[in-house]
């Protein structure tokens, strides 16, 4: 069934953005969600990225802002009516942008405030007057303190990714948050998954909201040819090498479950004569702007990234998706391969499994709600030289976890608000834009021949120590 937006008595100028966009049919989450933000009633709702969900809350929260649409100059009339809190300053972008474009033929005002850059020019904006913010917790927060936002006439909340807001320990910035906020308000709610957390969340600041769920977190794509092998940690690299080069695969993202882990197996890989990059949470706005630059350029094979550092670009239709970790969390199984098989194109997403991952993979059948079958993996050369199980040193040893944020790669409550004091010099004085966030993967031009290829060398065919050739292993678990 196929909704369209000509249904929902838009008004014209929200109409005409959607038109200019070619938007033809709503997708689901929009399709359920617009009809009942229009009311005014508060929404849980789940879904992801990528579902369409930022118009599904923006089309009809300007429509019901319409009404104070003015062309004053003065800031007075211009107050923050709407404030849409998101986890990272990429996602912040990305709807800060998706904003703009919706309320394009309106005299609404928009911005987006996030750390790691000059506050400056945020405040500049603030003063101006907006009515609807976008932000991060922590900015946000030091704009409140600092008398450059006031929230005292919000009449719409929405707080999206909320599950990763948690997952990175903002929970007490959005209460400080929430408590700058009329009571009297809509609040909406979106998150990947309803956890208990989450439901917490809810019972606290959302009156009688109207559950939304479209994108189960359990489905995946099914263009996506998706593989377990059965590997031991040392064999994890030499895995890798083995499938980029039996399937002819170019560029990959790796996913890693931890910020020390994701640094060192960069590392080894490069040393093995792949080009990698690292991407996690300890690395600036700059570097990682870099990082997927230099990945679309076709200068990168291997972009190795943890979740929180993967999550909100955008970056759609990578050829394969590596679980080099199984993830802690098995709904980031989903985010993680959903960047690849997308819109129609196949793709190929691998998930490398020690004997250690029994309780992973038992929450991740769980979600999928199916088995999952083990298999081999044929090696056909030598394990690349390279130090043995340098990825995975100091990790998950039996009883030795660390710091949760480390694995989590999530950085300390305060830090955003910590990054976001007085700029130093090194700091870009401009907010990044990165277009390259809702680009499609295109595969890049260069001839020469890639990494793994140049540096394979003739060899019989091997087989993990560890397993069977050519059998189909059975599930190894069951789930906990
Ligand atoms: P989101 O889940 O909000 O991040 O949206 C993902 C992408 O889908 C964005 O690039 C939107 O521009 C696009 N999009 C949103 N709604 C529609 C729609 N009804 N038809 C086609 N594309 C859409």
């Amino acid at each position: 069934m196929t909704a369209s937006f000509s249904n929902l008595q838009l008004a014209e100028p929200l109409a005409r953005a959607v038109a200019e966009m070619g938007y033809e049919s709503m997708t689901p989450i929009q399709a359920q969600a617009i009809p009942v933000v229009m009311t005014g009633q508060d929404v849980m709702g789940a879904a992801q990225t990528g579902t369409g969900k930022t118009a599904a809350f923006t089309l009809p929260l300007l429509h019901r802002l319409l009404k104070h649409e003015n062309t004053s100059t003065s800031p007075a009339r211009h107050p923050v009516r709407a404030l849409v809190l998101l986890p990272t300053r990429e996602l912040a972008d990305q709807v800060a942008q998706q904003v703009k474009l919706y309320a394009k033929f309106t005299n609404l005002r928009s911005t987006v405030v996030f750390g790691g850059i000059d506050m400056k020019p945020q405040t500049a904006e603030l003063k101006r007057g907006v009515e609807v913010l976008v932000a991060t917790p922590g900015r946000l927060l030091d704009h409140i303190e600092a008398k450059n936002a006031v929230l005292n006439q919000v009449e719409y909340v929405v707080l999206d990714e909320a599950d990763r807001m948690l997952d990175i320990g903002f929970l007490p910035d959005l209460q400080r948050i929430l408590s700058f906020l009329p009571k009297q308000r809509t609040t909406l709610l979106f998150s990947a998954t309803f956890s208990p957390e989450i439901k917490r969340l809810a019972g606290s600041y959302l009156q009688d909201p109207v559950t939304i769920e479209v994108a189960r977190p359990n489905e995946t794509a099914s263009t996506v040819e998706q593989h377990f092998y059965s590997v031991t940690d040392d064999d994890k690299r030499h895995a890798v090498h083995q499938v980029l080069k039996s399937r002819g695969i170019r560029q990959a993202f790796v996913f890693v479950n931890s910020k020390l882990g994701c640094a060192r197996l960069a590392r080894s890989l490069e040393r093995e004569g792949l080009k990698t990059t690292a991407l996690h949470g300890d690395k600036s706005q700059d570097e990682r702007l870099k990082a997927l630059a230099a990945f679309k350029a076709g200068e990168v094979d291997l972009l190795v990234a943890t979740d929180v550092a993967a999550r909100g670009l955008d970056i759609k239709d990578v050829p394969a998706v590596f679980n080099f970790d199984v993830p802690f969390n098995a709904e980031d199984y989903v985010h993680r391969i959903g960047r690849t098989g997308r819109a129609g194109a196949s793709g190929l997403a691998v998930t490398l499994v020690t004997s250690n991952d029994g309780r992973l993979m038992g929450d991740l059948e769980k979600l999928l709600k199916r088995k999952i079958e083990l298999e081999a993996l044929e090696y056909d050369e030598d394990k690349p030289k390279g130090r043995i199980n340098d990825g995975r040193r100091h990790w998950r040893e039996e009883g030795e976890l660390g710091d949760p944020r480390d694995v989590l790669d999530a950085p300390p409550p305060s830090r955003e608000r910590t990054e976001s004091r007085p700029p130093r010099a090194q700091r870009p004085a401009a907010a990044p834009r990165d277009p390259f966030f809702d680009q499609p993967y295109e595969a890049p031009t260069a001839e020469a021949a890639p990494a793994w290829d140049a540096a394979a060398k003739p060899a019989g065919t091997r087989v993990s120590a560890n397993i069977k050739p050519k059998r189909k292993v059975a599930a190894l678990f069951k789930s906990a």
